[in-house]
């Protein structure tokens, strides 16, 4: 695991699912974690060594300003706040089309904005966005808006690798297949019958399993140490696109 010591992390949705993992995976690595979220119960759950909680809500801009401010150098940043819907483009709500560009694009595009300068004041810095393989990576059924929004999340981690390669600061993307998270229990219950929805989505990892929250924590924390590498949409998803 990288040696993070000495680097201020920022993680969103950290209260629960892959966020939070992360938190406690960016501490554990040595580094002081700012852990956000909008659910204060789950944030109260969350203790580590060097890792402080604070509600943000990542849809209003001038909290992240705010928060930014606060807490100082931000070294490293772990967009991870995320919304799925379920549905094709006939079926798709354009409310629900708005509400997802704003969770899992321009929230990203905030984040970014509010910790940047900092970055490149230090000509240092490691931004990683969370995707997913329903994205340009992969065309998933039933997941128009959400594949939709991941791309977009993908497109955008380049743009800004390429615009601040020069400066130090890097910029990669996660694309996990299915991993076992709260939200993904909901989407598995919201199915009727828990088990067999369960089982096709396992049906559809060829290693045989869901992927762990630890498991893609390990990469973001990878991400933010791995000095050579900047722009990359990197997959985690147990065979899903072999
Ligand atoms: P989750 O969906 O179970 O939890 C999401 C967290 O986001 C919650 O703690 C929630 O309170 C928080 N949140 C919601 N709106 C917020 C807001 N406006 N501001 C700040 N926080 C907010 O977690 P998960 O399933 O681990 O997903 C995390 C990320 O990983 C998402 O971006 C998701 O799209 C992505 N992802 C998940 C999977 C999967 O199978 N679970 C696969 C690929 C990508």
């Amino acid at each position: 695991m990288a040696d993070l010591s000495g680097k201020t992390v920022l993680v969103t949705a950290a209260g629960q699912g892959i966020g939070r993992a992360s938190a406690l995976a960016f501490a554990q690595a040595g580094a002081r974690v700012y852990a956000t979220d909008i659910n204060a119960a789950a944030l109260g759950a969350l203790r580590a060594d060097r890792l402080s909680t604070a509600i943000l809500d990542v849809l209003d801009e001038t909290a992240v300003t705010a928060l930014v401010e606060r807490i100082g150098p931000v070294d490293i940043l772990f967009n991870c706040a995320g919304v799925v819907h379920g549905g094709t483009i006939l079926e798709m709500r354009d409310a629900d089309l708005d509400v997802a560009i704003d969770l899992n694009v321009r929230a990203m595009i905030r984040t970014i904005r509010a910790v940047l300068p900092g970055m490149l004041e230090r000509r240092d810095g490691a931004i990683v966005n969370m995707a997913s393989v329903a994205s340009s990576v992969k065309g998933v059924p039933n997941r128009f808006v959400y594949g939709l929004t991941k791309a977009a999340v993908i497109g955008l981690t380049k743009a800004v690798a390429a615009d601040y390669v020069g400066h130090n600061i890097r910029c990669n993307a996660i694309c996990p297949g299915t991993v076992e998270s709260p939200s993904l229990q909901d989407r598995m219950r919201a199915q009727g019958d828990f088990e067999q929805a369960r089982a096709a989505f396992i049906a559809r990892q060829p290693i045989g399993r869901l992927g762990t929250p630890e498991e893609i924590a390990d990469l973001a924390v990878h991400l933010a140490g791995a000095t050579y590498t900047t722009g990359q949409a990197v997959v985690i998803d147990g065979g899903w696109t072999i």
